[in-house]
Parts: C-alpha cells; structure tokens; sequence
C-alpha cells in the first residue's frame, strides 16, 4: 500500500508543479503586453519629450561627436575594431560631405580634427572600412570621415523659394513681431475655434497641417488660408523622418503634397518636420524649407491655459519669434483668446512665417532646417 501512496505524491506535486509553471508564464505574458501598451503610449509622447528638447539639428558637428561618441563607446569592448589597422576596402572615388563633418587623423572621434568640410565640399574616398568610418585622401594626407555624412552623390543646392507674401497686409517692419504655429492639425473641435479667434482680431498664424487630417477636414483648412493664414505641412502622417529611408519620406512626403494641391489648389511651400526632426537625410531628400521654432508653449504637456500664458511671458521679447503650439486642443484654443489681445495691446504684429522670414530679412531655402528667424 505504501508504494501506490509514494507514486500518489508525485503526481500531486508533478500536477502542483504545472500549475504553477502555468500561472507564472500567464503573468509574463501579461507584463509583455502591459510593456506594448506603455511603448505605445511613449510613441504617442514622443513629439512631447521631442519638443521639450528640440534637436537642432543645424549643428551636425555635435550631432556627429555624439553619434561618434556612442560609437566609441560601443567599441571600446573591443579596441581591435576602432584601430587604424582596420581593414578598409580599397576605392578611388570623389565623396562629397553632406553635412558639416570633421575629417581626423585617425579612425576614432578622439583623435585630432585635421580639418572641416561644409555640406557639398569633395574629397578623395580611398577606403571604405566596416567599423562606420571612409579613409580619405586631403591635402595629401590621408585622414578618416564617419562614413554616414559623406556621399558619391552630390547634394542638392539649397534654392531660395518664394515667398507667400499677400502684398495687402499692412505691415511695420520697424515694430515687432512674431508668428504663432499650429501643428497636427486640422481638429473639427478646436482649430475653428482659433480660427475664430483669429478672425475676431483680424490676425493670422500658420498651420502645419498633417495630409491624413487634412483629408478628413478639407474645409478647416480651406477656412485657414480664406482668413489669410498661411498653411504649411506637417507631413502625411506624422511619421519620425529621422527613422526613415530615403523612399520612405519620399513615399510620406508625395502624399502630402497630393492632398495639400487638392485641398488648396496650389503647391506646398514649406514643411515642418514632426517632432522638428531632420537629419542629414531628411535635409537633403525634402525640397523645401524645415520651420522649426523657437518658443515652446508646451501646450502639448500643460493642457492647461494659464500653463500656456506663463510659458510665453517667460520668453521676455518676442519680436521675430516663431512660437510652437498644437490645433488640436481646446486648452490652446482658450489660451488664444486670452493671447492674442494681450500680445496685440503689447505692440505685436502678428505675421505668417514667410511675412516674419520677409521682414527680418532671411531667405527661406530649400534643405534648410530653421529654428527660428532671428
Ligand atoms: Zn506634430
């Protein structure tokens, strides 16, 4: 009797056993799907974390020395790959820089900075290594290039793009003045209630439209540029160009410019890039100019009208400013009415980018990033 009572034990423990194995895996399941919805959330802040810390990307060098950094930091595990006696594939090739980048003396971001090229100067490509850097030939000597900022294509010249001036609007170039954005727009709720505001005060802004909306509330945007607003792209889909390919923001940006033509009947002139993000890539692939901004309401993290108020006073003078909000929320809407009155008894003309980029005097170009007009 005793061994079938043994034999009884252990299937009880080996069934115990199961159960627990089961009850563990179902809450790790749980907790992966806990973590996708989070990572989802995160994707949708991430415009929020962006605007917090606008990338300027006008300054590749130090974009390049900290992806240079990472890099070095990656392979001091291994000192073999970051030696000069890396291997490098023999070329003979003309390269051109397609951002502002340091050529070194050696294949690692703390060696000495021989020289700078500017987007667009050549050098000699003699080889290609598979630890990210070009060995190259300048001055007759020979110096190394991260690999990622210099091309055999050559990169397109920035062209000067015209204006959309409206030749009735009484402007004084001599007082101040600043442009009001919104982005992610059109919202059937709170971008005609901006608009309104907009029209009772007999003021524009400019509106970075997404084509996805625009889609759905073609008239929004009509009404938009009817009130002598100027309206500009905010891409298709709101998609983080930096992690795209070339045919992939060509792909975004073609969409765009389709529903933009048959929404306004004209052609787009000027983009801005979620999360004001553009690379060299980006740069180089878009043919138009990149309007960033340079005042932050973060309206997007406040909701809030009086967080909003506070956050431009901050500022101090706003003349020649381009001051960042969202059309999408009735906080910011609230806070315009509040705004707009304000910064008109203060002396402020409120003007379109082009108008801003007019009167101070800076030409827009194409396969620029600005981070505002001063
Ligand atoms: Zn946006």
């Amino acid at each position: 009797m005793r061994k079938p009572k043994i034999l009884f034990s252990i299937i009880l423990l080996l069934i115990v056993v199961l159960i627990i194995a089961c009850v563990v895996k179902g809450s790790q399941k749980k907790s992966v799907a806990t973590s996708i919805s989070k990572v989802e959330i995160e994707n949708n802040q991430i415009e929020n974390i962006n605007s917090i810390i606008p990338q300027n990307n006008s300054n590749e060098v130090s974009t390049i020395n900290k992806k240079e950094d990472n890099k070095n930091n990656s392979n001091k595990k291994d000192n073999k790959k970051t030696s000069s006696t890396e291997k490098y594939k023999d070329v003979n090739e003309t390269v051109y820089a397609i951002a502002k980048v340091h050529i070194r003396k050696k294949d690692n971001v703390n060696s000495k900075i021989l020289a700078t090229l500017k987007t667009g100067d050549t050098v000699k490509r003699i080889g290609i290594g598979d630890n990210g850097w070009s060995k190259i030939e300048y001055n007759n000597k020979e110096g190394y290039i991260y690999t990622q900022y210099i091309s055999t294509e050559k990169p397109p010249e920035a062209q000067e793009i015209d204006l959309n001036i409206d030749p009735n609007r009484k402007i004084d170039s001599s007082k101040p003045m600043l442009a009001l954005t919104f982005d992610d727009g059109p919202n059937p709720n709170s971008t005609p209630k901006i608009l309104a505001t907009l029209e009772k005060y007999n003021c524009v802004a400019t509106f970075f439209d997404l084509g996805i909306y625009m889609e759905s509330y073609p008239e929004i945007t009509q009404k938009e540029e009817a009130i002598g607003c100027e309206v500009g792209s905010h891409t298709y889909a709101h998609k983080n160009l930096d992690n795209l390919s070339k045919d992939q923001i060509l792909e975004d940006i073609k969409k765009a410019e389709k529903v933009y033509k048959s929404t306004l009947g004209h052609d787009l002139t000027m983009i801005r890039p979620p999360y004001g993000n553009a690379n060299s890539t980006v740069r180089l692939t878009l043919n138009y100019p990149l309007i960033n901004w340079d005042v932050d309401t973060e309206d997007w993290k406040s909701k809030d009208k009086k967080s909003i108020l506070a956050q431009i006073k901050k500022v101090g003078n706003l003349d020649g400013r381009i001051v960042l909000m969202h059309s999408i929320y009735d906080s910011t809407a609230d806070a315009i009415e509040e705004l707009i009155p304000q910064l008109l008894k203060e002396g402020y003309q409120l003007v379109t980018v082009s108008e801003l980029a007019n009167y101070k005097g800076v030409e827009l170009k194409t396969h620029t990033s600005y981070w505002g007009l001063k």
